[in-house]
């Protein structure tokens, strides 16, 4: 029987094993391996805390792209979601613990035993893949962390975002110091006459706001970032002349910046949200960003980046309102700074922060929580599988160092420069190669995409056979999910 080997079990390691179980008309052994965070639920999804919203509306966060409705079709299953007029539903932000529940009930479906419908097979493997080895007979052999191996002829990476990045200081270990924002800090809430510090500003921090909301904590919180700027609020849109050409991947950085900066002006002088120019780039982004030459791409992510992801990562309404009221109040104090490093000072945690006009301050925290997000320089990584792909050249850095080079069709670009033969990737290690990479409605693309690729590559799928869900595996799928 053949094997695919998918590393990582987020939501694009599950969908990905989903869709080729479904999908292949052949035996087929899918190993899934995971470690870390919960199967199915990965980091996002793997919050047991109910004030952890999605950031997107349950109309647009189906899992599978051909079937638009499916989670909305799931969600009705749910007593608390059975009775919602369809127009609300369609625009609830769901707690993401049940979202994590809706994956792992799509992949509890096609764990079932192998039948004449579904004839592959999904394994699950609890542990770190540390090594790859590759054997050019055809046969992958990876190792685990206990040293034990597993053979596959094709291996999937979908490992999600790398570790956030240091601080200046190496390994900095504190009681009062948490690197992850839906650990255990809880634990350690410092009485309220002293400060909670987040380092970032992003999605990320507003979690850590809702849970100190949530526990009742009447202390201040202070945010840092580099641009000081919060998520925006989701809104809602308004007819706007489409304005963008017919191909706007020819357009290049500059020409595009003038064309967006003139339709955000118009937009705020009639009194609308300048996201909407965002919104109507969003189906274009992943192929403009292919166009831009390298210098065009710098460009960006020097001047725009940090604008384009506050306006593009939004939250609901009322969690805005919440964070502005707070921040009206000055429960939540938003510094502006790059944090230069963090040290112990006794059993708190100080925290360094220079100005834009170079000037220094220290902030000092009970409590300190690093939501600065995924390290970006992807040479330097710390993690064994990646340090080891390196060293075998199986990989390589992307062109910007933000993830790795991956080609067309997912397969990843080894040191030569050669597409693997055996070796894909999907999710965010794709950052440089498309920018937008990083949320349910591009991961579910890739997850479908990959898997009809890798089924042809191993020829496990009858020429001619259609890839759509046939409308019996439709029905079982929404109704018995
Ligand atoms: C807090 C948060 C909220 C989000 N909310 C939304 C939302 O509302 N809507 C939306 O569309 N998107 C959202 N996103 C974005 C997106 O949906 C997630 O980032 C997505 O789930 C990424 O899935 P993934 O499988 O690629 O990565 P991950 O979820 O990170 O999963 C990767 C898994 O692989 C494991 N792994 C990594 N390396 C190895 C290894 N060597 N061996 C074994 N296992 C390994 C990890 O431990 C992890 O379990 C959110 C992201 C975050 C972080």
């Amino acid at each position: 029987m053949k094997k695919v080997a998918i590393i990582g079990g987020g939501f694009s390691g599950t969908m990905a094993a989903v869709n080729l179980a479904r999908l292949s008309d052949s035996p087929l052994c899918i190993q899934l391996i995971n470690d870390r965070y919960p199967l199915g639920r990965g980091v996002a999804y793997g919050t047991r805390r109910e004030e952890h919203l999605l950031n997107v509306a349950a109309r647009n966060m189906s899992a599978v792209p051909d079937h638009a409705n499916h989670f909305l079709d799931w969600l009705r299953t749910r007593i608390d979601y059975s009775d919602l007029p369809d127009p609300q539903l369609r625009e609830t932000y769901v707690p993401r613990r049940i979202y994590g529940d809706y994956l792992r009930s799509i992949l509890a479906n096609y764990m079932q035993p192998i039948d004449s419908h579904h004839p592959a097979e999904i394994r699950v493997v609890e542990s770190e893949a540390v090594d790859i080895d590759y054997n050019f007979d055809g046969i992958a052999e990876i190792t685990l962390r206990d040293g034990s191996t597993l053979e596959a002829d094709r291996v999937l990476l979908a490992t999600g975002n790398q570790p956030p990045s240091s601080l200046g200081e190496e390994d900095f270990v504190h009681p009062a110091y948490s690197t992850d924002p839906w650990g255990n800090w809880m634990e350690k809430i410092p009485d309220p006459q002293e400060n909670i510090i987040v380092l970032g500003t992003g999605l990320s921090m507003i979690d850590v706001f809702l849970t100190l909301s949530e526990l009742g904590w009447e202390g201040n919180m202070i945010a840092i970032s580099h641009n000081g700027m919060i998520p925006q609020s989701h809104f809602r849109g308004i007819e706007y002349p489409d304005f963008l050409p017919e191909e706007p991947e020819n357009l290049g950085l500059e020409k595009l910046v003038q064309l967006l900066e003139k339709h955000c002006r118009q937009l705020q002088r009639i009194g609308e949200n300048p996201g909407i120019v965002v919104d109507r780039l969003r189906p274009h982004t992943q192929r403009i960003w292919q166009q831009f030459d390298l210098e065009e791409k710098q460009e960006f992510l020097k001047r725009y980046a940090a604008r384009w992801n506050v306006i593009r990562h939004r939250i609901a309404q009322p969690i805005h309102q919440r964070v502005t009221e707070a921040i009206t109040e000055g429960r939540l104090k938003v510094v502006r700074g790059r944090i230069t490093g963090v040290s112990a000072q006794a059993e708190k945690v100080a925290v360094d922060v220079q100005n834009k006009t170079g000037s220094a301050q220290t902030l000092v925290g009970g409590l300190v929580i690093n939501c600065t997000g995924p390290n970006c320089g992807f040479s330097g990584t710390s993690v064994p599988l990646f340090q080891n792909l390196m060293k075998r050249g199986l990989i390589r850095p992307d062109e910007l160092d933000m993830g790795i080079d991956i080609g067309a069709d997912f397969a990843v670009i080894d040191q030569e420069g050669a597409p693997s033969e055996f070796l894909y990737a999907i999710g965010p290690l794709m950052k440089g190669t498309l920018w937008e990479t990083t949320a349910v409605p591009e991961l579910r693309g890739q997850a479908m995409r990959v898997a009809q690729l890798l089924l042809d590559d191993v020829a496990l799928v009858t020429p001619g056979h259609d890839y759509r869900m046939s409308v019996e595996e439709e029905h079982v799928i929404e109704y018995y999910i």
